[in-house]
C-alpha cells in the first residue's frame, strides 16, 4: 500500500506509451508482482477518471489483450510534470526515485501529514535550468508539493541506519508493524 502503487507504475507506463498499442503482458510487468491488479488498475484509469484507454472492444485495430492510450489524458494526475521532458525521461526518474519524494518520503497515495491532503509528486531539476541545470536523469528528481515549495523542513541528506532505528524503536507497536509490512512488501520476507 506504501510502495510506488501498481496503479501508478501503470498510469507512467501508458502515459510514457501514449499512442502505441501495448499488452497486458507489458501491463502486467509494469504493475510489478501482483499479477491480478493490473486489470482492476486499468479499469480504474478508464471508469473513474475517464483516460481515454481503448480496447478491442472500442476498436477493430486491437485484439483481445492490446490496450491503447490514444491521447494525454486530461485532468487531475497525482504527478505533475516539469515542462518539457520527454515521457520517456519522466518515467525515468520516477522509476529511479521509486516513486517517493527525494526529500522526505511520502508517495502517492499516502496523505501528507503537513497538509491533510493527499501527496502529489513533482518532478523538477536539481539545479534549476536558469543556472544551467540540464534536462537529464541525473538532474531530476520527485518530489512532494510541500517540499517542492520549500514548505518541510527537511534536509535532502538520507536518514542514517541507526536514525531509522532510533525513530523505529521509539515508535507504537502499530507503527512498527506498519514498517514491518511495508519492508515485507518491499523485499519479500525478510530475516
Ligand atoms: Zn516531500
Amino acid at each position: 500500500m506504501r510502495k510506488p502503487g501498481s496503479k501508478e507504475r501503470i498510469r507512467q507506463f501508458f502515459l510514457a506509451n501514449i499512442g502505441k498499442i501495448v499488452t497486458s503482458i507489458q501491463l502486467r510487468d509494469a504493475a510489478g508482482s501482483d499479477v491480478s491488479e493490473w486489470a482492476r488498475r486499468v479499469r480504474e484509469l478508464r471508469e473513474d477518471e475517464h483516460w481515454p484507454i481503448l480496447t478491442h472492444h472500442d476498436s477493430a485495430d486491437l485484439r483481445p489483450g492490446q490496450y491503447l492510450l490514444k491521447e494525454t489524458p486530461q485532468g487531475r494526475s497525482s504527478v505533475k510534470f516539469a515542462r518539457g521532458l520527454s515521457a520517456k525521461l519522466r518515467a525515468e526518474v520516477l522509476d529511479r526515485n521509486g516513486f517517493t519524494c527525494q526529500m522526505c518520503g511520502l508517495t502517492p497515495g499516502d496523505m501528507d501529514p503537513a497538509t491533510g491532503r493527499p501527496v502529489r509528486l513533482h518532478l523538477g531539476h536539481i539545479r534549476d535550468r536558469s543556472l544551467g541545470g540540464k534536462d537529464e536523469l541525473s538532474n531530476l528528481r520527485t518530489l512532494c508539493s510541500s517540499c517542492n515549495q520549500g514548505a518541510k523542513n527537511i534536509t535532502v541528506e538520507k536518514p542514517t541506519t541507526i536514525w531509522l532505528l532510533s525513530q523505529v524503536r521509539r515508535a507504537g507497536q502499530e507503527e512498527q508493524m506498519a514498517v514491518l509490512r511495508w519492508l515485507r512488501k518491499k523485499f519479500g520476507q525478510v530475516d
